[in-house]
């Protein structure tokens, strides 16, 4: 199939073909037919398979051949989970959008309040913003969502995971009349709690999977090393980034003192790295990702702020300095590098603290995973055993009465993924919420 035989207007024909693209892949193959169809969807394919074209081609197409239902309110609302990832998919509908009279709103936590409400007065066709302060215009009522027709929620499980499902309740309910399509795109969209949200916003949706997030990434080389503590890490990752000539560099940390902490270091080391951590302005953050996106820093250290949906497609490697605490977290690290086809690499350094998030992540991908190492740089950490059970063995009654206790090692249960193919009817206990567990860098 090409984009050609797609019954696209031909606007965003003209739009693919600027932009030089001319086969759908496999999610836009199988989504955009149904969001044309009006369906609710939702859809997962793996990191860097095209998502965001699979909602922005149907969305822009409605609003170019269809009459509105309401002049002044919006028609398509796309919710990120991050600044960073709203921004970008506003350029990308902004670039499909070309000279046609139609108006985009970027609507994002830590800008100005007053200057997005001057932007909506202007009735802008499509928002692209972040589920905290789109829910804080409703309240303030500068925006009115009763005649929206198309809404995205792109991450949404990471959305939930931040906390948003207050702020995505208001907005579906801003929101809720008969004619609205819903769709939700994510790489990870079989975890528990987004069983409520799908029951609750979607209408009979269309569930499209491409592969599975658990299935191996054939363009991502994954590696994993052991590491004893936070020296030796440091020097496994001055090491690891010193193999090749990695074109752009991604460092995940589990904090944000540790992304400053370790840019700095690299700094004195001569290599060019900057911080991002959801503890700066908005400005600094812009900034920052400006300068890594047009390839003026070669080094990102950060932490799970820029794990979702950025696409940067010249990073090659992906060092995961901890862990992150669950398994769909990982794909969607790793998932910054191996985008559109390229190549990519991704080290993951497990120490002992970081031991719990490796055993469900081995879990939860379906491969098998072996350690490397790095010579002369040799863990002297192997892994923790799982709890041992110490049963008292029974007492020989013999002469001598000679008592022995043996400790016998029960093999460990085998770890279930609780989190797949649950039915929304019998959930496994609600996990904790992620900032009871981590810092996390949320959005407003
Ligand atoms: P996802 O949301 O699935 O992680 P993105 O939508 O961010 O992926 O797209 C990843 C990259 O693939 C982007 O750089 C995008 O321009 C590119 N891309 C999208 N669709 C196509 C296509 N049909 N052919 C080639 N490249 C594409
Ligand atoms: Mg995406």
């Amino acid at each position: 199939m090409q984009f050609s035989d797609l019954p696209l207007h031909h606007a965003l024909h003209k739009a693919l073909d600027l932009k030089g693209l001319t086969t759908p892949t496999e999610i836009q193959q199988l989504a955009i037919p149904y969001a044309l169809l009006g369906r609710d969807l939702i859809a997962s394919s793996k990191t860097g398979s095209g998502k965001t074209l699979a909602f922005l081609l149907p969305a822009v197409h409605r609003v170019l051949t269809q009459a509105p239902l309401s002049r002044r309110d919006p028609r398509v609302l796309i919710l990120a989970p991050t600044r960073e990832l709203a921004k970008q998919v506003f350029l990308q509908l902004k670039g499909l959008l070309g000279k046609q009279s139609l108006r985009a709103a970027l609507v994002l936590g830590g800008e100005n309040f007053n200057d997005q409400v001057k932007a909506l007065k202007h009735y802008p066709q499509f928002i692209v913003g972040t589920a905290g302060r789109v829910a804080d215009h409703l309240v303030d009522k500068s925006l009115y969502l009763n005649g929206l027709e198309l809404l995205i929620l792109d991450e949404a499980d990471r959305m939930l995971d931040l906390g948003f499902a207050p702020q995505l309740k208001l907005i579906d309910k801003a929101a809720d009349h008969r004619k609205r399509q819903t769709m939700m795109f994510s790489a990870t969209l079989d975890n528990a709690e987004l069983h409520y949200l799908t029951k609750n916003l979607l209408k009979a949706p269309q569930r499209i999977t491409v592969g599975s997030a658990s299935e191996e990434h054939v363009d991502i080389e994954q590696r994993f090393i052991l590491a004893d503590n936070v020296t030796h890490k440091e020097a496994l990752l001055t090491k690891i980034m010193a193999e090749k000539n990695f074109r752009q560099i991604i460092i995940f940390t589990a904090t944000r003192a540790d992304t400053e902490r370790l840019s700095i270091l690299l700094n004195e080391q001569g290599m060019h790295s900057i911080a991002l951590s959801g503890k700066l302005t908005q400005g600094q953050r812009s900034n920052i990702m400006n300068e890594f996106s047009r390839g003026q820093q070669h080094i990102l250290v950060t932490t799970d702020v820029a794990s979702r949906g950025l696409d940067l497609l010249n990073v090659a490697l992906v060092i995961n300095f901890d862990l992150p605490k669950l398994a769909d977290e990982y794909v969607h690290r790793v998932g910054r590098t191996g985008r559109a086809g390229n190549k990519g690499m991704a080290v993951s350094l497990v120490g002992p603290k970081d031991w719990p998030s490796y055993l469900l992540i081995k879990d939860f991908l379906q491969q098998q995973i072996e350690f490397s190492a790095i010579p002369g740089l040799s863990a002297k950490f192997k892994g923790l055993r799982p709890p041992r059970q110490i049963q008292e063995a029974p007492v020989e009654q013999n002469a001598t009465t000679k008592q022995v206790t043996t400790t016998q090692v029960k093999p460990a249960p085998k770890r279930v993924n609780t989190m797949q193919g649950v039915e929304a009817g019998n959930l496994p206990p609600k996990r904790k919420p992620r900032a009871a567990i981590m810092p996390v860098d949320e959005e407003e």
